[in-house]
């Protein structure tokens, strides 16, 4: 029986310290896979540091890695979404290259994957080395976003996952320029399961998600899988509208009963503050929206690559058909075109 090919993905920015910790424990568990060709992808974001240079080093020693360049730090998920265009064939594992997802859970992912599943992620049960804020907004995030998208994102769940090859296809087919991939993860479906484990700290060096940037990434999620904010302004306006017509009613009739003597400036300027407040909200809100609808109008590609560098080893004979179909070095494509 011909080994199955699992692909391990890894998207990097500014970790060079952390990738030459990580590197050999991942190396230590794909060879403990019994019937897995396990591959390594290392994708840089990017990196300032020497990131790339490590990469290039780690897949001058190993056959088995592949590394790939980006002309720019395009963010984690861009960086995610080329990895994944890059695997020719098998199965996807994602991890951090920061160690915060332990490359020795892996086996766990591959029985799981082996029982039939396709969607098998990590649900954190705690997270080592990050504050009480990130903890707390993070919860607060999940339970939102689980409310208001009818797409299912499990809660404390991050890209530390194992796609099957179906759902590695199906996942491929998203192909939108504002990319949640928790959500896109979620939409895809197909036969899910959660592996509970502990993130660790990280390695070495600071996590690049700082608050505000993961203000963002909320944003994003809501705004990219959501479209109750919209509507929920739409109610906002009624509340305000009823509100208005009994005011008025209330106005006129006291004028009519008392007479209008020219009274009520601090009501009306109450009034005129509250409405424009809530309708700048509303417009804002609107922009959200629109804003991401002219990005994806404009139909960038997600990603440009600087250099591709696939793995060395010959293609078992398992994958007559994969090596390096379509692979353009240094091109400018959205990656793989989808079938
Ligand atoms: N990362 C990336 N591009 C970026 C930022 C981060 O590829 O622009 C990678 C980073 O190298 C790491 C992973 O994404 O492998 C998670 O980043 P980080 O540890 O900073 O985030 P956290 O774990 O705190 O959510
Ligand atoms: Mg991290």
């Amino acid at each position: 029986m011909p080994a199955d090919r699992l692909t391990v993905v890894i998207a990097a920015h500014d970790e060079a310290q952390a990738l030459p910790l990580l590197h050999p424990r991942l190396c230590a568990v794909l060879d403990t896979l019994d019937g897995i060709d396990g591959r390594i992808l290392y994708v840089d974001d990017g990196s300032h540091d020497a990131t790339w240079a490590v990469m290039e080093a780690l897949a001058a020693q190993d056959p088995l890695v592949g590394v790939l360049r980006l002309s720019r730090n395009f963010g984690k998920e861009a960086a995610l979404t080329a990895g994944l265009d890059f695997v020719d064939s098998g199965a996807v594992m994602i991890l951090d290259a920061d160690g915060q997802d332990p490359p020795e859970l892996i086996p766990a992912f591959v029985a799981l994957w082996r029982e039939g599943y396709d969607n098998i992620y990590g649900t954190r049960l705690a997270r080592d080395g990050e504050g009480w804020i990130k903890r707390a907004t993070a919860a607060a995030f999940y339970r939102v976003i689980g409310r208001l998208s009818k797409t299912p994102i499990p809660a404390d769940t991050g890209d530390f996952r194992l796609l099957s090859p179906r759902a590695l296809q199906a996942l491929r087919q998203l192909r939108e320029r504002h990319r949640f991939m928790k959500g896109l993860f979620g939409w895809v479906g197909f036969r899910r399961k959660a592996v509970p484990y502990h993130r660790h700290a990280r390695l070495v060096g600071d996590s690049k998600f700082g608050l505000w940037r993961l203000w963002n990434f909320a944003l994003e999620g809501i705004t990219g899988f959501s479209t109750a904010p919209l509507r929920v302004t739409t109610y906002l306006g009624l509340a305000a509208a009823s509100f208005a017509f009994l005011f008025a009613l209330v106005v006129v009739t006291k004028a009519a009963l008392y007479g209008d003597r020219v009274a009520g400036w601090p009501t009306m300027m109450a009034v005129i503050l509250f409405l424009g407040g809530v309708q700048l909200i509303a417009l804002g809100l609107i922009g959200e929206y629109l804003g991401r609808l002219y990005e994806e109008s404009k139909q960038r590609p997600l990603y440009l690559v600087d250099t591709w560098q696939a793995p060395i080893v010959a293609d078992s004979a398992a994958h007559p058909v994969g090596g390096e179909q379509g692979h353009d070095h240094g091109s400018t494509a959205v990656g793989r075109q989808v079938p």
